[in-house]
């Protein structure tokens, strides 16, 4: 493939995180829409171009991968904990993990502070697409990625999971050609394969996934709610946001604002079709008035932009290293 292209899909998954979560954050706990495009007018209004929590840890961990030349638990968890601004709608949960960061807890053990368990939310999965991106090519790097970024805020297995699904799905999007139809059962074939040992309730949900994008009637958003979820735990969010990007793979445009038109966990849901879609058909196929109305200060779009240059380059720098060996 060529570079251009490559560079093009690193800087889609990032700000297609950013444009599906600031689209989405309006209707956090709406009711799914009546159909996939009727509420599509009122999402675009309802669209201020500020992002949620999603986005900010996407950059946080952009910024970390970059810094650290691939993922250092340790310091991504200080970086979390140090950059975490509560009112971008953060999950108490995940307040008080960062919380208990910043005051000493080691990484490993912080997110047991809230539930003993782990959590098994969708936090982790919601912000992973730089990792998707960045070890497109590296699959077991991905995965352990995928898995470490995961650990910090979200140790359950279907917490962890739910990330390591998500990018795969942003990594088999990377791998396309922008233009070859992505048949559902193939990319979610590619999935499967790409996503390794995660919790079977995954490998049921791809079946699910599968079988709503054959059924005809296509079903209506409350229907795939129903089946998929569209809640807060990963279970039920992250395969929701996969078949609203294979239901309208030709359309970055339409995948977003059918994952919104799910309600529910919106924002995040939002963000995960944004980015598969965005590493799937490049920056290029993000509406510009979208791009235009993201806030675009200190941390906005032009900085996440150039944060996912810097990771195409230490990508590139990555492979070139791995060609003279
Ligand atoms: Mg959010």
């Amino acid at each position: 493939m060529e570079e251009q292209i490559i560079k093009d899909k690193f800087i889609g998954a990032i700000l297609g995180t950013f444009v599906g979560d600031a689209l989405g954050r309006s209707f956090e706990g709406a009711s799914p829409g009546r159909s996939w495009t009727d509420s599509s007018e009122e999402i675009e209004k309802a669209f201020p171009g500020v992002y949620t929590d999603d986005t900010e840890m996407a950059l946080i961990l952009t910024e970390s991968l970059v810094e650290c030349k691939g993922l250092d638990p340790a310091r991504l968890a200080m970086s979390f904990a140090r950059g975490c601004h509560p009112e971008r709608g953060y999950a108490w949960g995940a307040i008080r993990c960062l919380e208990a960061i910043r005051q000493g807890v080691a990484w490993e053990q912080a997110s047991q502070v809230v539930f003993p368990d782990g959590s098994f939310g969708n936090g982790a999965a919601m912000r992973v697409a730089p990792v998707g991106v960045f070890f497109h090519d590296d699959l077991s790097q991905l995965r352990k990625a995928a898995r470490e970024q995961a650990l910090i805020t979200h140790c359950h297995p279907s917490g962890v999971g739910g990330a390591i699904l998500q990018a795969a799905a942003v990594a088999v999007a990377a791998r396309a050609e922008p233009r070859e139809r992505p048949q559902g059962e193939i990319f979610i074939e590619a999935v499967r394969e790409a996503m390794g040992d995660i919790p079977e309730v995954y490998f049921r949900a791809l079946d699910e996934v599968e079988a709503l994008l054959s059924s005809d009637p296509e079903p209506a958003p409350a229907e795939v709610a129903t089946v998929l979820g569209h809640e807060v735990t990963a279970p039920r969010s992250v395969p929701a946001a996969l078949y609203a990007f294979l239901r309208s793979f030709f359309s970055f445009r339409e995948a977003v604002i059918g994952a919104v038109a799910l309600g529910g966990d919106a924002d995040t849901i939002g963000a995960m079709a944004g980015a598969i879609a965005g590493a799937y058909r490049g920056v290029s196929a993000i509406p510009e008035q979208w791009r235009e109305r993201l806030e675009n200060g200190e941390r906005g779009r032009d900085f996440a932009v150039t944060l996912a240059v810097s990771l195409f380059d230490q990508w590139k720098h990555r492979q070139e290293k791995k060609n003279t060996l």
